[in-house]
């Protein structure tokens, strides 16, 4: 028997964290690994969001923090909000937690009593279904098919509902399918939800800014179902500040005052330096982050002429975030130069890895055993190198 409880033993760890550490030990014995598995900008967080941090330290800014995040936050991220997306919500309703992966899990903890199922719109982030697992509750995958880009429809969800949902959890733009869903996808999601009065909407919108076509549209826009959708967004991904900590939902009062609640007993208020930060990006509006979507689309771009080069691969193109997605089952019997069998995503992944020294993500760690999970947030130069090292090693195979 273990000394660690039942519920961490059941958890599995972070797929992608446990790929990077692949990839690091073999760069660590000298190897020239290109790592794609990480879902991280590659730019430092602009300087007038870090120059706010060093004058919050001047400022005294070193104590304890509201729980819910300081006053002028709340209130500016109500204005981005107002501003960005059209919803109407007042600093009560705003929770500012420590990464947006905090603010997801305490709403799952929030609403999610045991047996309770959640649907999960698949390919779906790693952590949903942890965190899921931790609230006891029971994880339905809807599977988006590759002819729709890896989207679930309305209809599926028709399908998966029964009395005990309770809640529907997705991201749009979705990691890691970078999948975007459209006014017209989400009306029909909210229409079959206007029929089930007991469920609610956890909307993961942390790639909001990564959006290469269209227009964003969050569920809460739909005012019929507002009250019942959580908005969670953040600053990691936007604003390339991922090891600052900070995120944010935007909820009806009760259901922040539970995240208030549950916070109080396990964080506490975000760190304070963070906060001023986020306040200062925030001020500063979008700017930073279209210079870096520009980026972003430009290696998309190059990514998807490169693996067009690539048999095998089959990619939808990714209307955001920083990834792609290619179904490479074609793969799956050949065999590698050793004699060894690829049978799933994950041999594909470690043979790219040992042959080709480029590291990605298996896309079982995602609900789509099928695929790989490629992070297009790299320089240039790495990206054409990795594909065409990828081409070399999958060649190989018989
Ligand atoms: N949601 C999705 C879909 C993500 O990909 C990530 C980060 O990888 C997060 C949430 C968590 O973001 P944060 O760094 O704000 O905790």
């Amino acid at each position: 028997t273990s000394v660690i409880s039942d519920r961490i033993n059941a958890m599995q760890e972070s797929q992608t964290i446990a790929m990077a550490k692949m990839a690091r030990e073999l760069a660590a014995q000298g190897v020239d690994v290109i790592s794609l598995s990480f879902g991280e900008p590659d730019f430092q967080t602009p300087q007038y969001i870090k120059d706010a941090a060093k004058k919050a330290l001047d400022d005294g800014y070193t104590f304890y923090t509201p729980v819910p995040g300081y006053p002028d936050l709340r209130q500016a991220i109500c204005d981005k909000l107002q501003r960005e997306n059209n919803l109407a919500y007042k600093p009560e309703n705003i929770v500012v937690s420590t990464g947006a992966k905090q603010s997801l899990a305490n709403a799952v903890m929030s609403l999610v009593n045991p047996g309770d199922e959640v649907i999960v719109f698949s390919p779906y982030w790693v952590s949903y279904e942890e965190m899921v697992r931790l609230a006891e509750g029971k994880t339905v995958t809807l599977v988006g098919s590759l002819e729709n880009g890896f989207k679930a429809t309305a209809q599926q969800l028709e399908e998966a509902i029964t009395p005990r949902t309770k809640l529907v959890m997705y991201s749009s733009p979705c990691n890691p399918t970078g999948a975007v869903f459209s006014r017209e996808e989400l009306a029909a999601v909210v229409e079959v939800l206007m029929r089930h009065s007991q469920i609610y909407v956890l909307a993961d919108e942390i790639y909001e800014y990564i959006n290469f076509e269209g227009q964003h549209v969050s569920m809460a826009q739909f005012d019929e179902i507002k009250d019942r959708v959580i908005t969670v967004n953040g600053f990691s991904k936007g604003y390339a500040m991922t090891g600052w900590r900070v995120g944010y939902l935007a909820a009806n009062k009760e259901i922040a005052c539970a995240c208030e609640k549950i916070q109080s007993q396990i964080t506490s208020g975000t760190c304070s330096i963070a906060q001023r930060a986020a306040l200062a990006a925030l001020q500063g509006g979008r700017t930073s982050a279209d210079e870096m979507v520009e980026a972003y689309r430009r290696r998309r771009d190059m990514v998807l002429e490169l693996v067009k080069d690539i048999p095998g691969f089959r990619t939808p193109k990714p209307s955001g975030a920083f990834y792609i997605f290619p179904d490479v089952s074609g793969y799956f019997g050949k065999t590698t130069p050793e004699g060894k069998t690829i049978n799933s995503a994950y041999d594909l992944a470690l043979y790219m890895l040992h042959d080709g020294h480029v590291a990605a993500v298996d896309g079982g760690a995602f609900g789509a055993p099928n695929c790989l999970r490629f992070s297009t947030a790299a320089a240039d130069e790495k990206l054409r190198e990795a594909f065409i090292r990828i081409k070399n090693s999958l060649a190989k195979l018989v």
